[in-house]
């Protein structure tokens, strides 16, 4: 059987086993409702209380600021409709044109039901555009909303300035910090924002579990209305095992970070210099002097995306690609057009995404396996013959 390389890490992570060991008293014995007041459920509830700590020390934020959300998606969600709903006068919304769907299709839906939002851009290595963003904060701007770091590029954004510059103007600031935590120190002390999303699988955590960071004082509207779990911010019984699996990864995520970024770095570059020296019309995208560490978003000029992907899969390889097959057309995805990456080398992109538990063996693999199959298909490429 051929063995699995996993190197598709922005898409998900695996669970790390300290993370299952905790997790597994509460889907048995323990399996009291934290909110009860009998002590069967309120020692839940203590155990819940040390997640919610943890959680909130991965980003130095105080244990009550942290509510629990069901994924990513919906700390995003929570932290836009609540703001529009806080400030109902107001009808601006500044995001940038390379945001994760859970907000650039929110903002989409809400252009269409009388929002106006502004996307800012980005320039051909991914930087946004601060000035246009500056520009266009305007007295009936409800809230801004930029990424701390792009899922697809690894472009880290300069969050604290933004932020300051944003409540310097008493408008509300979100970051979604899905793909920042636990690889990059945050610290909300430092950074003037409001809101922060954050995702349990993206750091060794269980899916379905997320976070949404509110700055004490901030103005908050429920997005799901029901019982007074979060402090009333969120109704709903908490998923009780997957909490306290985001609490151990973010444990381990503080405690480990140094380490396992420096990890992540040496093998993004080993792969990089390896694929750039044997591949010709290869092209790194994003600023490479400010990515996330393990994350490396590579054009393969003249082929396509897709095929690569199928190649690699059949040798247990498991990556992405910087194109979504839509409607039977192969569009490169919204962050590399908005990047301006080229027609011939936005359709041929891969995203490695790296983790602590790769291997120096297995980046050897993908480098020795890459330039045969780019190979095989630049022969059977009209593009690549016709350039
Ligand atoms: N934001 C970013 C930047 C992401 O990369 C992702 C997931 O890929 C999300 C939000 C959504 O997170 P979830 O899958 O937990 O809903």
């Amino acid at each position: 059987m051929t063995k699995t390389v996993y190197v598709d890490n922005n898409a998900t992570t695996r669970v790390d086993d300290q993370v299952i060991e905790k997790m597994l008293p509460y889907f048995g014995e323990q399996y009291g409702n934290p909110s009860s007041m009998h002590s069967f459920g309120g020692n839940v509830g203590q155990i819940l209380k040390q997640a919610r700590k943890e959680v909130a020390l991965l980003i130095n934020a105080l244990p009550e600021e942290i509510v629990f959300t069901s994924c990513g998606t919906e700390s995003d969600n929570t932290a836009i409709l609540s703001t529009l709903n806080s400030f109902p006068k107001k009808k601006h919304i500044i995001t940038t044109r390379v945001e994760h769907p859970a907000i650039k299709n929110l903002c989409e839906n809400l252009a269409q039901n009388n929002y106006r939002i502004t996307f800012v851009p980005v320039d051909n290595k991914g930087r946004l555009d601060l000035d246009y963003l500056y520009d266009h904060l305007s007295d009936d701007t409800a809230l801004v909303s930029v990424m701390w770091a792009n899922n697809e590029s690894g472009v880290i954004f300069p969050i604290q300035e933004i932020a300051a510059k944003v409540s310097a103007k008493n408008i509300l600031f979100h970051t979604d910090a899905v793909q920042a935590a636990g690889k990059l120190p945050i610290d909300v002390k430092n950074v003037k924002t409001d809101l922060l999303s954050i995702s349990g699988h993206k750091l060794h955590a269980p899916k379905g579990v997320g976070a949404l960071y509110v700055r004490k004082g901030t103005r908050f509207s429920p997005f799901m209305m029901g019982g007074h779990q979060e402090g009333g911010r969120r109704g709903g019984t908490e998923n009780v095992p997957s909490v306290i699996g985001f609490g151990q990864a973010a444990k381990l995520a503080r405690e480990n970070m140094a380490d396992e970024c420096k990890h992540m770095t040496y093998l993004r570059d080993r792969l990089e210099n390896k694929i750039i020296r044997d591949v010709p019309n290869t092209i790194i995208n994003g600023d490479t002097n400010n990515r996330l560490p393990g994350t490396s978003n590579i054009s393969f000029e003249y082929v396509e995306g897709e095929a690569i992907l199928l190649m690699l899969n059949e040798m247990g390889i498991c990556a992405s690609s910087g194109s979504a097959c839509t409607s039977g057309s192969l569009e490169p995805s919204h962050v590399l057009r908005a990047m301006g990456v080229p027609y011939t080398a936005a359709h041929g992109s891969i995203r490695f995404s790296l983790s602590k538990y790769n291997t120096k063996e297995e980046i050897d693999y993908i480098c020795e396996k890459i330039p045969p199959i780019i190979e095989r298909l630049r022969v059977m490429s009209p593009f690549w013959h016709e350039k």
